[in-house]
């Protein structure tokens, strides 16, 4: 039997993607030859490039706006210093939303380019919110956040206004919310959270803001040459790359980004009400800014652990245990993971208050 994947990355995709990029490896496009064994060159591949491009674009609503789509290799971690390299003026500055541990990795690596303020922080609280009431620079090369923080469960709901050049790292949460995505100048996202196999890297950037650096960017870590080598500056991660394009191909089927927004709304409605009323249960980031991408929760009587572990397993369920800094326990809920997965959790839930009750009885 299938499990009901909570993992928080590399995580659940869509079945159709697992199936049919085995049978691409197998025999790719009905040319008796496997994905993995043709050139990137070939056009059989530039065709997948340029149709995922287009794609991401699109469901973004980005097409005809001045927007190029990048899929490269390195992680979300590489565009951590991509960014600064590329945007961050030489003797300039760059302003940074302090929201967890991924945004925290963010501001060391543009500490190496230049000087980095951080306008705002909610790590002494162990970032169980997004902070509010901050001002950036207005001479800052650019100002970057995190739009979910994939390891405390918060989400930034709304995002500042500013006239520099916003960048955002939605490696956790691209594609599963509406937004007015023209807001952001520069988005980027490791593929293995919402789109695809680990090792792709969609990068969204507005052409208009690079250039203006006044660095020498070596050519590997350089958008714009990315970009006027059409993504194939050296070879892609063909197989991620592939998923991404079968992930994404799923989601326009599925209604895009505005249909699955409602699906995912449902699912988290559906494990933060049971998080709130059941009694052995507490959420651990402010209602007002839970994410509905990772739910993070803890019993709030540990000595429940042992039975609620077992249960879970028992049901199914898989990759629930909370990150390490946090503890816990942390249900992403992606894309692709059905209601039905978040209703069997839920059932669990409630089954251990019953247990609990049954043995306060007897005892
Ligand atoms: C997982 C994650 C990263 C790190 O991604 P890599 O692709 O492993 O480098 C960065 N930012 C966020 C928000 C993440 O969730």
């Amino acid at each position: 039997m299938k499990k009901h994947n909570y993992s928080a990355g590399p995580c659940i995709l869509p079945q159709e993607v697992f199936e049919k990029s085995a049978q691409a490896v197998l025999n790719f496009n009905n040319s008796d030859l496997s994905l993995l064994e043709i050139s990137h060159r070939s056009k059989d591949f530039v065709a997948v490039m340029d149709e995922v491009r287009a794609l991401a674009l699109e469901l973004l609503g980005l097409e005809g706006k001045g927007y190029q789509a990048l899929f490269l290799q390195g992680g979300a971690s590489l565009e951590f210093l991509m960014v600064p390299y590329n945007l961050m003026k030489v003797d300039g500055k760059a302003a940074y939303l302090d929201t967890g541990t991924w945004a925290n990795n963010a501001i060391k690596e543009a500490k190496l380019f230049g000087e980095t303020v951080v306008v705002a922080s909610s790590k002494e609280q162990n970032y169980n919110h997004i902070p509010t009431d901050y001002t950036i620079p207005a001479d800052a090369s650019y100002f970057h956040c995190t739009s979910n923080n994939t390891i405390f469960g918060t989400q930034m709901k709304s995002f500042p206004k500013t006239n520099i050049p916003v960048v955002c790292d939605m490696s956790s949460d691209i594609f599963s919310r509406s937004l007015d995505f023209t807001q952001f100048d520069l988005i980027y996202a490791g593929a293995q959270k919402n789109m695809g196999a680990a090792g792709a890297t969609l990068v969204i950037v507005k052409e208009e803001i690079l250039g203006k650096s006044g660095r020498t960017i070596p050519s590997i870590l350089d958008y714009e040459k990315h970009i006027k080598a059409e993504s194939m500056y050296n070879t892609p991660a063909v197989f991620a790359v592939y998923t991404c394009l079968l992930t994404l191909q799923w989601l326009k089927a599925q209604g895009g980004i505005a249909a699955i927004e409602k699906v995912n709304e449902a699912k988290a409605n559906l494990l933060y009400t049971e998080i709130d009323r059941n009694p052995l249960f507490i959420g651990t980031a402010d209602k007002k800014d839970r994410s509905n991408m990772n739910a993070t929760f803890l019993l709030v009587d540990e000595k429940n652990q042992e039975t609620f572990d077992k249960m879970w397993k028992e049901a199914g369920i898989s990759g629930i245990a909370g990150h390490r800094s946090v503890g816990g326990y942390r249900a992403s809920m992606y894309n692709a993971l059905p209601l039905e997965s978040v209703q069997v959790l839920v059932d669990v839930m409630k089954k251990l208050e019953e247990v609990v009750k049954q043995n306060e009885v007897t005892v």
